[in-house]
C-alpha cells in the first residue's frame, strides 16, 4: 500500500458551525445535531443545526452579494475563473483531509473519497475555463434594429445536495453557478456537513467575496424546505431522491417561480447480449451496482443477461461478489473496497428490500444479509431469477444489491429496460454495432453507456429522463441552468443617402 495517499484518521480543526458571509456562526436556535460514524454506528461530533431563520440570514447574504455594483458583480469574468482554478488547487492540496472527513461522516472508502475530491477539482477547472466565454449572440431580426443577447447570471441559487458524493456534489453545484456569476446557499445532507464546511473555508481562502458561497447544515424538511420556498431564491438545484424532488418542485413554485433543476433516482438497466465478452461485462455490471456500497443514483441495479450466456454470467458475478466480501471492512484501510451504508435508516431499508426479494422468490447467489460486526455493513448481494414485478426489480434500493434477469431478444429487453418510471442511465454490452444503435435509440435515459459503465466526465452532460429529473448538469449544457438570456433590441437610425 506504499505510495498510496494516507488517510488522516483523527482530523483536527473540523468546522461545525454555519458558514454565512465568510464567517462561521452558531445556529439562531442554538440547536445542533449529531454526526454518526457509520463504520461504528456511534456519534462522532455535533454540528450547528440550521433552520428557517438561518436560511433567511444566508439568503440575505447571498442577495446582498448579488446586488448590482457588488464586488462579485463587478469582478471581471476572467477573475471569477481564476478564483475557481485556485479553488481546484486547494481541493487537491486538502484532498487527504476532505476524503478523511467523508470517510468519517458517510463511511465511503478512503481511496474512493480521495479520488472523488480530485474529480471535484477537475470539474472546477472545466467550469473555471467557461467563466469568460459566456457570450450571447447577435441576431438579424426584421426591421431597422440591432438585436443581441446577454447571458446574465440567474441570481441567488439554493443548492441542496445528497450525502453519497459530498465533495463532487458540492462542486457540481457551485462550479457552474460561480462561473456564471451567481451567488449560492448550499444545504449539505444532514449526514455529511463536515466536508462541505471545509470546502467553504477554501472558498474564503481563495478570495471569493463574502456572501457568494454560504453553507447551512441542517435537515431537509426544515432548512431544505425553507431554502426551496424562499421568495429571494431565484434558482433551485437539487440532487437526491425522486420523492423529495417532487416536494421541491412544488415548493419552488409557491412564493415565486424558481428555475429548478433536479437530478433524482434511477433503476438503471445493464443489458448483456450473447455476443459480449462475458467476464468483462460481468465486471462492469458488478462495479456498476456495487460502487460506493451501491449508493449511486446511476447504479446499474437491473442486469439483463441473454439466456445463452446466463449461467456463465452468474458464475462470474458470484465470484466477484465473494471477492468483494473479502475486501469489506474498515473504510480507512486502503485495501478496503466495500464500506458500510451511510446510516441506520438506509441500512434497514436495504435489508427489508433484500428480505422482500427472498420472499418473492428470487435466488440469493451471494450475500443476502448484514455483516456481523458493528456499524451499518451489508454483504454484497446478488439475486438471480428476478422477474419484472418483484419489488427489488422496481424500487430504488440504493445499496449493494444486484438483480439479474434473463432475456431472449433485443426488442423484448428494450421494452423491459423502459418499463420503469426512471430514466437516468442505461448500458449495453455487445460487439454488434446494430444492437448498440438500436439500444441507444430505443432506451429513454439521460446517459447510455456502450461496453462500459459509470464513465462520467465534467465535459459530458448528465441528468435524467422521466422521473429521474429535469435539466442537465455538467458540460456546456450544465451552464444554461445558471443563466438568464436577455434580448436587447436597439433601433438603428436610418439616414436618407
Ligand atoms: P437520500 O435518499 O439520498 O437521503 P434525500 O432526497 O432524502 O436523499 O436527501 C437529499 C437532500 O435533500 C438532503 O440534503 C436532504 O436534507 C434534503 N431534503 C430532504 N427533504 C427535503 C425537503 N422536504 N425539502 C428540501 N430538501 C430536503
Amino acid at each position: 500500500m506504499e505510495g498510496l495517499p494516507q488517510p488522516i484518521r483523527d482530523p483536527q480543526n473540523i468546522h461545525k458551525k454555519i458558514f454565512i458571509n465568510n464567517e462561521f456562526v452558531d445556529s439562531v436556535s442554538g440547536k445542533s445535531f449529531p454526526i454518526i460514524n457509520p463504520t461504528t454506528g456511534k456519534k462522532f461530533c455535533d454540528v450547528a443545526e440550521g433552520d428557517k431563520e438561518d436560511i433567511d440570514k444566508a439568503v440575505a447574504a447571498a442577495k446582498e452579494a448579488f446586488k448590482l455594483g457588488s464586488t462579485w458583480r463587478r469582478m471581471d469574468a476572467s477573475q471569477r475563473g481564476r478564483l475557481l482554478f485556485k479553488l481546484a488547487d486547494l481541493l487537491e492540496r486538502d484532498a487527504r483531509l476532505i476524503a478523511s472527513m467523508i470517510t468519517l461522516e458517510m463511511g465511503k472508502t478512503f481511496l474512493l473519497a480521495y479520488f472523488e475530491t480530485l474529480w471535484g477539482a477537475g470539474a472546477l477547472r472545466y467550469f473555471a475555463g467557461f467563466a469568460d466565454k459566456l457570450g450571447g449572440k447577435t441576431i438579424p431580426i426584421d426591421g431597422d434594429y440591432f438585436c443581441f443577447t446577454r447571458h446574465e447570471p440567474v441570481g441567488v441559487c439554493g443548492q441542496i445536495i445528497p450525502w453519497n458524493y459530498p465533495a463532487v456534489m458540492f462542486v457540481w453545484k457551485i462550479a457552474p453557478a460561480l462561473a456564471c456569476g451567481c451567488t449560492t446557499v448550499i444545504k449539505p445532507a444532514e449526514q455529511t456537513p463536515l466536508s462541505a464546511l471545509h470546502i467553504a473555508t477554501l472558498c474564503k481562502e481563495v478570495g471569493i467575496p463574502s456572501g457568494v458561497v454560504n453553507v447551512v447544515p441542517g435537515y431537509g424538511p426544515t432548512a431544505g424546505a425553507a431554502l426551496t420556498s424562499h421568495p429571494d431564491v431565484d434558482k433551485v438545484a437539487f440532487t437526491g431522491s425522486t420523492e423529495v424532488g417532487q416536494i421541491i418542485l412544488q415548493a419552488s413554485g409557491v412564493n415565486n417561480i424558481k428555475r429548478t433543476t433536479l437530478e433524482l433516482g434511477g433503476k438503471s438497466p445493464i443489458v448483456v447480449m450473447d455476443d459480449a465478452n462475458v467476464d468483462e461485462a460481468a465486471t462492469f455490471a458488478h462495479n456498476g451496482v456495487m460502487m460506493n456500497a451501491g449508493q449511486c443514483c446511476y447504479a446499474g441495479s437491473r442486469t439483463f443477461v441473454h439466456e445463452k450466456i446466463y449461467d456463465q454470467f452468474i458464475a462470474k458475478t458470484r465470484e466477484l461478489a465473494e471477492k468483494r466480501l473479502e475486501l469489506t471492512g474498515d473504510p480507512f484501510d486502503p485495501r478496503t473496497t466495500h464500506g458500510p451504508q451511510v446510516d441506520e435508516t438506509q441500512y434497514k431499508k436495504i435489508l427489508e428490500l433484500i428480505d422482500s426479494g427472498k420472499k418473492e422468490g428470487a435466488k440469493v447467489e451471494s450475500g443476502g444479509a448484514a455483516l456481523e460486526r458493528e456499524g451499518f455493513f451489508i454483504k454484497p448481494t446478488v439475486f438471480s431469477g428476478v422477474t419484472d414485478n418483484m419489488r427489488i426489480a422496481k424500487e430504488e434500493i440504493f445499496g449493494p444489491v444486484q438483480q439479474i434477469f434473463k432475456f431472449k431478444t433485443l426488442d423484448e429487453v428494450i421494452k423491459r429496460a423502459n418499463s420503469t418510471e426512471y430514466g437516468l442511465a442505461a448500458a449495453i454490452f455487445t460487439t454488434n454495432v446494430d444492437n448498440a444503435m438500436m439500444f441507444t435509440q430505443g432506451v429513454r435515459a439521460g446517459t447510455i453507456w456502450v461496453n462500459n459503465y459509470e464513465t462520467l466526465s465534467a465535459q459530458a452532460p448528465f441528468g435524467g429522463f422521466k422521473m429521474s429529473g429535469i435539466g442537465r448538469e455538467l458540460g456546456e449544457y450544465g451552464l444554461s441552468a445558471y443563466q438568464e438570456v436577455k434580448s436587447v433590441i436597439m433601433k438603428i437610425p436610418q439616414k436618407n443617402s
